[in-house]
């Protein structure tokens, strides 16, 4: 139910979404966001009230950085008393990684925050964002009876479908449907109706406060395996210095080589307290270390598995966990179990 006295905040961060293709010379320039309603009008027949925030400049999301994130979640903490839900609209390059991010950067969140962007501008005839930006709009704004958000989480809506945002990952550079959510059920699809899926979607503690974590640690890193890795690869990751935490991506439900050099030098880097967490290349499906020799060793080692999580959510999560300077044992029971819904 949209009841009319709903208030949404829209955040306009960057990306494709955000631009127009000037009739005259065809180039595409930005969009003027304080004339919203003028350039889109079917925003003038939303039947709730819609306030915006502008980042200037724009962001392209594959130049998003810490600051940006924090700069984003502290834009939803300083509104957060005054709107029922927000809308961040945000370029789809790295848009799985600000919905992992902001997922674990807020805790006990109680109003649906929803990521959304474009595969093509808003000022083009056959423009994706203007479906993708108004049924964000509606989702954020929808409430039930007693006046609870029917989606009280951080989710990413693209073409049709609400996705938790940290189970969703970009698989396709030109299609409209350019997201998915692999490893989770989608929490809403929209046809003729908006048709949720509640038994998916978090139900937070409305007693509780809703908890805004800035800190960040960047010492981490993706190392993803392929046949005939060098050794000098390998050890110019996990020798980087400041190392805290990375991302294994590994074959299969959690396999990888068992050489003698590799293991040492995962070895070294686990004893030297940098936390590894093991993620497969698979888009769908679970690591499971103990079904393989391959990877059993990295279950012996210590390897941390990150089950069915994404390489985006986990890379995140290492970040904000080791921002909060949580001891070593407990980032690593906290990194294998699931903590915003992000693992199975
Ligand atoms: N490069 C753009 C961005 O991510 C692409 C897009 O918005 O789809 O900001």
């Amino acid at each position: 139910m949209i009841s009319s006295d709903a208030k949404v905040l829209l955040i306009y961060t960057g990306g494709t979404i955000g631009m127009v293709e000037n009739i005259e010379t065809g180039a595409l320039e930005a969009f003027d966001f304080s004339h919203l309603k003028s350039n889109v009008p079917e925003m003038k027949r939303l039947r709730f009230s819609v306030d915006t925030y502008l980042f200037d400049p724009p962001i392209d999301s594959s130049e998003v950085n810490l600051h940006n994130w924090i700069a984003m979640a502290k834009v939803v903490e300083n509104n957060y008393d005054k709107y029922d839900g927000f809308v961040i609209l945000h370029g789809t390059d790295t848009m799985s990684y600000t919905a992992s991010v902001l997922s674990f950067m807020f805790e006990n969140l109680t109003k649906p925050v929803i990521l959304t962007g474009s595969q093509l501008p808003i000022g083009k005839l056959r423009t994706d964002g203007k479906e993708n930006l108004i049924t964000a709009l509606e989702i954020a704004a929808d409430k039930y009876e007693d006046g609870r958000p029917v989606v009280p989480e951080l989710c990413v809506y693209m073409q049709n479908l609400l996705m938790r945002g940290n189970r969703t990952t970009k698989i396709n550079a030109d299609n409209f449907s350019a997201f998915n959510s692999p490893n989770y059920a989608y929490l809403a699809e929209a046809g003729l109706n908006i048709k949720y899926h509640d038994k998916f979607i978090l139900n937070p503690d409305y007693d509780k406060p809703v908890c805004f974590n800035y800190e960040l640690d960047n010492n981490v890193a993706i190392l993803k395996l392929f046949p005939g890795i060098q050794p000098s690869l390998v050890e110019a990751v996990l020798t980087m210095p400041g190392l805290r935490g990375v991302v294994l991506e590994t074959f299969g439900s959690g396999n990888a080589l068992r050489d003698y050099w590799f293991i040492d030098l995962l070895d070294t880097a686990l004893k030297n307290g940098i936390v590894v967490v093991n993620v497969t290349q698979c888009l769908y499906g679970n690591v499971e270390m103990h079904r393989y020799g391959t990877g059993q060793h990295l279950e012996r080692l210590g390897v941390v598995s990150g089950h069915d999580i994404t390489t985006e959510a986990a890379l995140t999560k290492l970040m904000s966990l080791l921002g909060n300077n949580k001891e070593y044992d407990d980032i690593r029971h906290l990194m294998s179990i699931s903590l915003r819904g992000e693992m199975s």
